[in-house]
């Protein structure tokens, strides 16, 4: 889906104002368990490929091959790996059981963010969110639980870091979406390399002797080098920076040495 189709399809679903509780949860009770996890077109954002493959202990290239679908968003050109659904009845999610979910912990951000949608536009530096209130018939999770602002269930599911690298992500797309022309498709397959297969990244940045080039300072090379979650994020954030550099020939946070 692209992201005006996103965001057109988002619009047509009732929106929650600023503040608005909404009555919802979700658990083991629910008549509906695990119906949701199935028959999904799930993009994975190179946030939630981080979280995965490490909860997973695989690789990021092992985990892309044995659990997406490689495609590309029309107008930027930059990866968009889809969940793949298993073949057979009902199409389930692969890490759905009869427990739920067996990634739980670190369960895509869509995945946490339903039934919300977030709707998001570039203002500045920052981002505006509006929340949208996504019913579906089969899912009973309004006919009771807490009620709560969209805040709340963001902070509930901790959405933050997600959000945080997400929209960094959708910034750089803005920027390329600019230009009126998708990336080359070396420059996709270098976004894919830095932006999603983050151990991958770390080998190239030794290889190239890529803190040789830019100016980094030891602190964020050690974060960005360190094999670990919090590593990811940062190698994340860096990967966004250097294909900003790479594409653009320039980018505000990462300067040349
Ligand atoms: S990742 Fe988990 S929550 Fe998301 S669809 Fe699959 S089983 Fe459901
Ligand atoms: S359909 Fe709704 S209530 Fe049922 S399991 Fe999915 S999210 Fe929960």
């Amino acid at each position: 889906m692209n992201h005006d189709a996103s965001r057109e399809m988002l619009e047509s679903l009732p929106e929650l104002a600023p503040g608005e509780k909404f009555c919802f949860d979700c658990g083991p009770e629910v008549p509906c368990f695990n119906q949701c996890c199935a028959e999904l077109t799930l993009p994975l954002t190179p946030y939630d490929v981080a979280r995965l493959r490490r909860q997973l202990g695989m690789g990021s290239e092992e985990f892309l091959r044995a659990f997406t679908t490689m495609r590309s968003f029309p107008d930027t050109g930059f990866p968009l790996p889809l969940l793949r659904m298993l073949d057979g009845p009902g199409e389930p999610c692969p890490f759905v059981s009869p427990a739920g979910c067996s990634v739980y912990e670190d369960r895509p951000g869509a995945c946490r963010c339903y039934p919300l949608g977030r709707g998001t536009r570039l203002e500045g530096a920052g981002v505006d969110e509006r929340f949208f209130l996504v019913r579906e018939p089969h899912c009973h999770g309004f006919d009771k639980g807490c009620e709560r602002t969209a805040a709340e269930w963001f902070e509930n599911q901790g959405l933050a870091p997600y959000n945080q690298a997400n929209d960094r992500y959708m910034r750089l797309m803005a920027l390329v979406r600019g230009t009126g022309k998708p990336l080359e498709a070396k420059l996709a397959t270098m976004a894919i390399l830095c932006l999603y297969q983050l151990d991958k990244f770390r080998q190239l940045i030794t290889n190239m002797g890529i803190f040789g080039r830019v100016d980094v300072d030891a602190a964020r090379q050690a974060a960005i080098m360190e094999d670990s979650p919090e590593g990811d994020a940062a190698a994340l954030d860096f990967g966004l920076d250097w294909m900003e550099l790479v594409i653009f020939g320039e980018c505000p946070n990462l300067h040349r040495a």
